[in-house]
This record gives structure tokens, sequence and C-alpha cells, in this order.
């Protein structure tokens, strides 16, 4: 019996794409295949492994020796620097692949909609990540560190990182692959303070008892706490009942560090609850940040009448994102409008763009199951129709795996040599020309 063999295009290569990639290939039985095209609209792969996750994180990066694996399946293809919407629209793939999974993710930074965030030196986290990770469309932001105090809005755990990267020091940050251009900057950084604030309690704090762990492991930087703020956040949900595993961890780490014996180190992180910012003055440039005090009244968060604030010369947004739309897919609440992974017809969607910005990089996992099967009880027939390269124009410049694994040897071998994992190429010619160059 011959094999069917059904086309599947995976757009985004980021986890959630492989984690889809990986789902279809463990589904593969007796008469039942799959032939993947993951077509990614970078010259790279990797997603957020790549341009998210913090450069002085590199075990987390370790996820990406799981991507290669997939990648070498056989039935699986890579085609990046591939454009949905530009170079091929979602019609198209829709008309000739059995199934289209979108795994775009959420690229857009929300905005806090207050004024006096449009001046230079306030810039969301969807800006200053995929900078200092050396994401090539994100080389040129303007990035600031000439004053002595930054805030960073939001208490999730993209604000931990960010506050991390800020108050690293030059030597923490050398052996990572930290981007060139923001290497640079961070050498000459003279931020010493960064005031972290979130809008509720610590109990509603979205960061994790891990990350704050990792703080703590960092020499040079002294964390504060306001241990009144994390006592009376543990009365209120000993109040409650029954606590759950992960909060209490979080606000047990969180009284351990407020309770810390402070030395007089130089890098200082401050993390503050109950404070919304709602305006940001300065006289074309950032320089303080207005915050309402908040109180919890009847396990509600309410302002109060109070208002203080902070003179710093950088802020920096981390408030989450929205899914950004192309043409062909609505975007309801910032992500893409689907019922359990199902968008319409044979379209469907995983990771961040189908359940919003929320999870690690394991959570695609199960995620992607569930969609994948969702879709193979769908599957009928195979289609047999045009893939991706009769879709494209004939000049267009591809980068397939083999383009990638040439990209990927060349950046770790210039790593090698100064004694980082990886030196990112973040020009785009560049790229092309490193990945198409047979
Ligand atoms: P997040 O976890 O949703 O946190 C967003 C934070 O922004 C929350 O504290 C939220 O407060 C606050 N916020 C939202 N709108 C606001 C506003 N208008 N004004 C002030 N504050 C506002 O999002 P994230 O930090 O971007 O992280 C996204 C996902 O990636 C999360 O699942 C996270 O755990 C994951 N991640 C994991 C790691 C890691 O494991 N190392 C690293 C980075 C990211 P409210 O709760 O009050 O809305």
């Amino acid at each position: 019996m011959n094999d069917k063999v059904f086309r599947i295009a995976i757009v985004g290569a980021g986890p959630a794409g492989y984690f889809t990639a990986k789902a279809f290939q463990s589904s593969q039985i007796v008469g039942k295949k799959f032939a993947i095209d993951m077509i990614e609209r970078l010259p790279t792969p990797w997603g957020l492994v790549r341009s998210g996750v913090a450069p002085d994180h590199p075990k987390i990066k370790t996820v990406s020796k799981v991507f290669e694996n997939i990648a070498k399946e056989s039935g699986f293809r890579l085609f990046a620097n591939v454009e949905l919407g530009k170079d091929v629209s979602l019609q198209n793939l829709r008309e000739n692949y059995d199934a289209v999974v979108l795994a775009t993710g959420c690229s857009s930074g929300r905005k806090l909609d207050i004024p006096g965030e449009s001046l230079p030196n306030c810039i969301s986290a969807a800006e200053f990540v995929p900078w200092y990770n050396g994401h090539p469309d994100f080389t040129n932001v303007n990035v600031n560190l000439d004053s002595d105090t930054a805030v960073v809005i939001g208490a999730g755990n993209v604000a931990i990182d960010i506050a991390r990267m800020l108050l690293l020091s030059p030597g923490a940050l050398e052996p990572t692959d930290v981007a060139e251009h923001a290497f640079n900057t961070f050498k000459l950084s003279k931020i010493k303070k960064v005031i972290l604030c979130g809008r509720r309690g610590p109990e509603h704090a979205a960061f994790t008892a891990p990350e704050l762990r990792d703080l703590t492991k960092i020499r040079d930087i002294q964390i504060f706490i306001d241990s009144d703020q994390i006592n009376l956040a543990i009365l209120r949900v000993d109040q409650l009942g029954e606590v759950d595993r992960d909060l209490k961890n979080n606000l047990a780490t969180m009284r351990l560090i407020a309770e810390q014996i402070k030395n007089s180190l130089e890098r200082k992180l401050e993390i503050k609850f109950l404070a919304t910012p709602i305006e940001i003055k300065g006289d074309n440039k950032v320089e303080e940040v207005v915050f309402a005090v908040n109180e919890i009244k009847n396990s509600r968060v309410v302002e109060t009448d109070k208002i203080f604030s902070i003179r710093a010369g950088l802020v920096i947004t981390a408030i989450g994102y929205d899914a950004v739309g192309y043409p062909g897919v609505k975007i309801e609440n910032g992500r893409i409008v689907n019922i359990a992974g199902h968008v319409e017809h044979n379209i469907y969607v995983t990771g961040w763009a189908k359940r919003g910005p929320i999870g690690v990089i394991g959570t695609n996992k199960s995620d992607s199951v569930a969609v994948v099967d969702l879709i193979i009880n769908n599957l009928k027939e195979p289609k047999n129709a045009l893939s991706i390269e009769s879709l494209l124009k004939s000049s267009h410049q591809i980068i397939d795996q083999f383009g990638w694994e040439k990209i990927n040897a060349s950046e770790v071998i210039s790593g090698e040599i100064s004694g980082k994992p990886r030196i990112k190429e973040v020009d785009w010619k560049r790229l092309i020309s490193l990945g198409t160059n047979k």
C-alpha cells in the first residue's frame, strides 16, 4: 500500500512551529505520512529562542538542539526569508497545502496609552529585547543608557529579564551571545538603578520564583523589595484559604529577598508593587514617571488619590504582546481568532498566536500536540497540489536548512574565537548572502 502523504505548511520557525512539526512527525503511521514545509519571514529560524531568550540564559537556548533534530527528520524542509502576506499569500497556502498551521507568535508590544509614552527613551520590550538579541529588524533601536536610573513597567518574566540585562556587568555579558551593537552600548551604560513596577500586589506578580532566584545569584546586584508589602500580601493570600504552590513559592522568594541584609553594592534593583504609571514627563526625552498608588480592598486592586514619581532617563514597558495580523486572519484580544486552534477551512494556529503571550517554551509542546491531533482528525485525502517553491517568484532567495546551517556554523565559529557561544550576524543582506551562497 502506498503511503498517503499530507503536505503541511507551518508558518513561523519558533518553538511553537518546531513542536508542531515534531507532533506531526510523531503521529506518522504506516499509510499516513506528513511532508512539512516550515516557512519563516526571517533569514534565520528558532524564533524567540534566538531573539527573545536573554543572552545570559544559555541553558534555555539548548532547546535549539531539539529543533535541529526535528529539522533532520525526512520530510522536513525549511523555507526561511519567505514572508507570509508578501512573498506568498495565506490563500495560496490554504489552496495548495493539506493544512496550514500559523505559529507566528505575538511580536507587537502592548501600549500603556498614557501621556508621554512616545517620548524618546521610552521603549517597549518588543523593541529592546530583539535589539539586544540581534534581531535584524531591530539593530537601529535608539537605546540610550546615559542616565543612572531606569524604570521597567510590568511585573512579568520579561520585565525581570530586562531589569537583569540593564544591570549585568560587562564582564557577565561578555561570554554570552548578546548582539555586538548591544554589548558595546551596555559596556558604556551609566545605569546603576532599575526600578521595576507592578500595578497590582506581590500576590499578583506574573514573574516566577526561579527567575527571581536567578537574580539573587548575581553577586553585584542588590535587590530591594518592601517587606511590609510582601507580608501584607502573604496575609491576604492566607485569608483566602488554600494557597497555590507556585504562588507560595513566589511570595516566599520575595520575602527572602526583602529580608536579605543589604550590602552597599553599586547596582540596585528595586521591585515596587501597587503602582500604576499615569504619565511620563520630560522635555524632549524621558525625565520622570508619575505613578498612582493602588491599594487592595476586598481582594480588588483600586487606585487611591495618592501619586508619586520617579526621576529616570529610561523607561522600558514590558506589559505583554499582541499577535500581528496579515491578510486573511482576524486578530481579537491580541491573538488570532480561533476555536481550540482551528481558524477556518484548513487553517490552524498554535503557540502564542493561538492562546496569547502566555507560557514558557515548553508550554508549546502540549499545545501543538492538541492542535495536530485536531488537524489529523480533519485530514481526509491529500491534495497533491503545488508546493511553496512553485508559489514563490523564481528569483526569490530562499534560505533552506542547508543555508541556515551555513549561517549557524559561521556564527558559532566566529564565537569560538572570542569565547562566546556565537556572534550573531544581524544584517539582513549578509544573512541572506551567507545562507544562499551554495
Ligand atoms: P506577563 O507575564 O503577562 O506579564 C505582563 C506584566 O505586565 C504583568 O505584570 C501585567 O500586570 C503588566 N501589565 C499589563 N498591562 C499593564 C499596564 N497597562 N500597566 C502596567 N502594567 C501592565 O508577560 P511577559 O512578561 O511579557 O511574559 C510573557 C510570557 O513569557 C509569560 O508567560 C512569561 O512567563 C514568559 N517568559 C518566561 C521567561 C522565563 O521562563 N525565563 C522569560 C521571559 C518570558 P497585570 O497582571 O496586572 O495585568
